[in-house]
């Protein structure tokens, strides 16, 4: 059976990159590596609009998660958590570990965090050292108002705003210089379209200063001996070799492509998904404020979700995603980001229309397709 990825990670990989990735590996501080290196990180600077380094972690993205908690913050110190999902509750675990003090601001799942309340919590308490949150919240499939929320941090010098930016980096604008967006985190196996294994972060002079005052552990991940080698076009360890090669020949197509053009594509592969869904009668589990890296869809009544994604796999050979906790069976994801385009939402809703008809749920064919059709063909 034929396989197809349409998970919001990891997500398939272009040609190009992996025959990039399958050549000999050479040496991390021969000479011919170096201007590997150098090309991926102004690349990355690019994509994250930024002239802040962009240091590369051998790790998935939580272990840039923990960088931005370890080199930033000390036992004590007061972090606010915008928790509206599976990786929002990361953010405060990941803190806790470290002995930070966390306070929450926690939306139900499927809503967004209102800017507002960011603003009222730092004013009450401006001990606050820094904010975290999800520019894209992949278990709800919400997407929160980074440019808003970032407004409301610039200004105070003694707090920092700390952008889990994995779902969002390559898929919508997050403007990390403009905005004032201290630290941005991303990891390779999103929109990067690569294998899972590389975490990239930004950190801007004001966080800089910050880590220059923590004293958490921080053997591996530090992000100053990072920097540091960054310079020189290494990296404190050995390199991941062959994904760096990888995640330059990816930069370098999304450069080809041009970076409106990459978030012109998300937003028209995102609106086709929801319209499909929709003319199937199906409702879309966001509130508010969906991420365009993936949708989220409600189960249909008296239809079990996990099994849709099941059959998805198991009939058609799609790997989606199903729902995580308390909405284990209740919803179904779809990934529509990094290296997808017109047929792979194609094929995700009429394998979703022949999943249901299967299940027993009235579906009349084409529906969804055609509804998806009328947006892609304005390409
Ligand atoms: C994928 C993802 C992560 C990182 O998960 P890893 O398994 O560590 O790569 C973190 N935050 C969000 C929003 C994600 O989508």
């Amino acid at each position: 059976m034929k396989k197809y990825l349409l998970a919001p990670g990891p997500t398939p990989v272009p040609p190009e990159v992996l025959s990039a990735m399958s050549l000999p590996i050479i040496h991390h501080r021969a000479p011919e590596f170096l201007p590997v290196l150098d090309e991926a990180k102004k690349d990355l600077q690019w994509l994250f609009q930024t002239k802040n380094d962009v240091m590369i972690l051998v790790s998935t993205g939580t272990g840039g998660m923990v960088a931005s908690v370890n080199n930033f913050l000390n036992p004590g110190d007061k972090a606010l958590v915008l928790n509206g999902g599976k990786f929002g509750e990361r953010w405060t675990k990941i803190c806790q570990a470290f002995g930070v003090q966390v306070e929450e601001i926690k939306v139900e799942w499927g809503y967004a965090i209102d800017p507002q309340t960011v603003k009222a919590a730092l004013d009450k308490d401006p001990s606050i050292k820094a904010v975290y949150m999800q520019a894209s919240e992949t278990s709800t499939g919400v997407a929160h108002d980074t440019k808003a929320i970032a407004e409301i941090v610039k200004p105070r010098a003694n707090t920092i705003l700390v952008v889990d930016a994995i779902t969002a980096i390559g898929v919508f604008d997050i403007k990390t210089d403009d905005w004032g967006v201290d630290i941005v985190v991303t990891g390779s196996q999103k929109a990067l379209m690569l294998p899972p294994g590389l975490a990239c972060v930004s950190v801007s002079d004001k966080a800089w200063a910050m880590a220059d005052k923590a004293k958490n552990s921080k053997f591996y991940f530090n992000l100053k001996k990072e920097r540091e080698n960054l310079a020189k076009n290494q990296t404190a360890f050995t390199s991941a070799v062959s994904l760096i090669i990888g995640l330059r020949e990816a930069l370098k197509m999304m450069k080809a492509e041009g970076l409106e053009n990459v978030f012109g594509r998300q937003q028209r592969l995102a609106d086709a998904t929801r319209a499909a869904y929709k003319a199937l009668g199906m409702e879309l589990f966001p509130k508010q404020s969906p991420s365009n890296a993936l949708t989220a869809v409600c189960a249909p009544a008296g239809v079990d979700g996990q099994q849709i994604y099941k059959d998805l796999r198991v009939k058609y050979g799609i790997t989606a995603a199903g729902g995580q906790d308390h909405l284990k069976g209740k919803i179904f994801r779809i990934a529509h980001l990094g290296y997808a385009d017109t047929f792979d939402v194609i094929t995700a809703v009429s394998a979703t229309e022949m999943v249901l008809k299967g299940l027993g749920h009235p579906v009349e064919f084409g529906k969804g397709v055609a509804a998806a059709q009328e947006i892609l063909c304005k390409k």
